[in-house]
């Protein structure tokens, strides 16, 4: 024998082979879904470019394949302009330098997005992924005139409504309009991720925000949500208001005021979540972003906001300069809010607790035990500070209601020193799930906003074989989890572990969770399914 190669084969072709070879009796299920490589099925679930029309396209750029799946439309550069052309009937792609929560309805409303700066985990990517909207991220080669609504790439110039069409899988960008198919998942597919869900053991939960995610996500199998990002659930129109007031509060009393606002949305969006998931576990993450990210930065949303709070615009101006860090990654955020503003985590559990008790009450037969968790603890007496009133305002509730609702109270490792520390963590907290953006993030010392810029030179140098926001780094960042788990495991036995940063979603990275032990893998709602083995 000289030589042996592998059949390259597509994503369906594989799936077929593989139910032929079990239905042959050559193959057993298990070996057949073990034949099949997860990473091409992602694809299988989003719509693609028309082959043909594909193959005589050449594309004009490269950015970063940050949300799978094929889109073509006109170029806009605003997200209101997103939606306004949506609603004209027209099918669009936002560009933009990156973006940011104010742009989410643009988002929405888009076929796909594309980015100048940003990497995997940047917001564009992360959000887009959630939404299964297709992203390409960090496209430096872009030379951006958004002031003038234009860019230029590979010498050519789009301006507003040029036709243009990007590959979230690939990264390529095309000048020209390229239709795109839907996404059909054929028969095999259906039969081996049967077989998968037979013999894995690890579970699947989704990280979703909103009621209709999780809805979504549990229609497609998921089997919990590992993660909400309570923060997104104020993208929503006249949501974002009160979030600014609570914001821009210069007293404990103003900030209590609006938070009695927010209460009841939160409490409404959590009741919905659990009545989606129908007795299966919703972990919600109290609220983790620098404030900062959340304030108006157009003049007439600061003026709005002035006049709500009885303030000048200049006091709302130098509160948001106030607001301003250098390296807010590192900066006022996580459990450092709930440090400083005790009342906003308190107004979180009671919506938490209170959602759970009315939805049990509903539903006695779900098991509705809800579990908090709290970010970016770095150190044991952070979580002891934070649980303390969490669990005084949750048992109040408890009592006041005169029921018995369970609950639990864990954190994210996300920090280097949380995995070092763990053995101590783990006597405060009912689960760990490690939060690998920011893990690796903080582990490598380079910023998941900023690395995009940088990090095509470390691949051409070989100095990295992949993004390390994308696939776990199982030498460091691994070694990091596997010391927290082998730390905490001894002390609290029943301890509980997951994950739920984006690396939750990459089929090596979910093959090294279950080696270490994790009880399930959560990402992205539009990632569920293909990295089941
Ligand atoms: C993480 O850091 O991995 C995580 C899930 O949290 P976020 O991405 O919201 O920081
Ligand atoms: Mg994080």
């Amino acid at each position: 024998m000289l030589q042996t190669r592998n059949g390259k084969r597509t994503a369906q072709a594989a799936l077929k082979i593989a139910c032929d070879l079990v239905d042959e009796g050559m193959r057993t299920e298990q070996e057949a879904v073990a034949m099949i490589d997860p990473r091409n099925l992602d694809t299988l679930l989003h719509p693609q470019f028309d082959a043909k029309a594909l193959k005589a396209a050449t594309p004009l750029g490269k950015g970063l394949g940050a949300s799978p799946g094929a889109a073509c439309g006109k170029v806009v550069f605003t997200a209101d302009d997103a939606v306004a052309w949506k609603e004209r009937g027209e099918k669009v792609v936002l560009v933009r330098l990156e973006t940011s929560p104010e742009d989410i309805t643009g988002m929405k409303a888009a076929q796909g997005i594309l980015t100048v700066r940003g990497g995997m985990t940047s917001h564009a990517a992360v959000v887009a992924r959630g939404m299964g909207t297709c992203c390409v991220s960090g496209c430096s080669e872009i030379n951006m005139d958004e002031e003038n609504k234009k860019f230029t790439l590979a010498g050519q110039t789009f301006n507003e409504g040029d036709p243009i069409s990007i590959d979230g899988t690939t990264g390529n960008i095309y000048g020209q309009i390229i239709p795109t198919v839907p996404a059909t998942i054929a028969g095999e597919f259906g039969r081996v991720m049967a077989w998968a869900d037979k013999y894995r053991t690890l579970k699947v939960r989704t990280n979703a925000d909103t009621p209709a995610d999780a809805k979504k996500a549990r229609e497609l199998g998921a089997e919990g949500i590992g993660l909400c990002r309570t923060e997104h659930m104020f993208f929503g129109e006249g949501r974002i208001d009160a979030f600014r007031e609570m914001i821009c509060s210069s007293t404990l009393e103003e900030r209590e005021k609006a938070l009695e606002k927010i209460l009841p949305m939160q409490q409404s969006d959590f009741e919905a979540l659990y009545e989606a998931l129908e007795g299966n576990p919703v972990t919600i993450r109290f609220l983790d972003p620098p404030l900062h990210e959340f304030v108006p930065t157009e003049e007439a949303d600061i003026e709005a906001l002035a006049k709500t709070q009885g303030k000048t615009v200049e006091a709302i101006k130098s509160i948001i300069a106030g607001l301003h860090e250098f390296n807010p990654m590192m900066g006022h955020r996580g459990c450092r809010l709930a440090v400083t503003y005790p009342e906003i985590a308190k107004m979180q559990t009671k919506a938490v607790i209170r959602a759970a008790i009315n939805v049990q009450k509903k539903h006695p037969d779900w098991k509705v035990e809800p579990e908090i968790m709290i970010p970016l603890v770095g150190e044991v007496k952070e979580l002891k500070f934070v649980k303390k009133f969490v669990v005084e305002t949750a048992d109040a509730e408890i009592a006041a209601a005169g029921v018995d609702l369970k609950y639990e109270v864990g954190t994210m490792i996300e920090i280097p020193r949380a995995a070092l520390t763990a053995d101590d963590i783990a006597k405060e907290a009912d689960f760990f799930c490690f939060g690998t953006n920011d893990l690796t993030q903080m582990t490598f010392g380079f910023s998941r906003d900023d690395a995009g810029k940088f990090l095509t030179a470390y691949y051409d140098t070989k100095i990295f074989e992949n993004d390390p926001f994308a696939k776990l780094d199982q030498v460091g960042v691994g070694k990091l989890m596997e010391m927290a788990i082998k730390l905490g495991k001894p002390v609290n036995p029943k301890l509980h572990i997951g994950i739920c940063g984006e690396h939750g979603g990459d089929p090596s990275s979910v093959e090294f969770c279950h080696k270490i032990g994790l009880d399930y893998v959560s990402c992205s709602p539009a990632r569920r399914r293909s990295f089941v083995r």
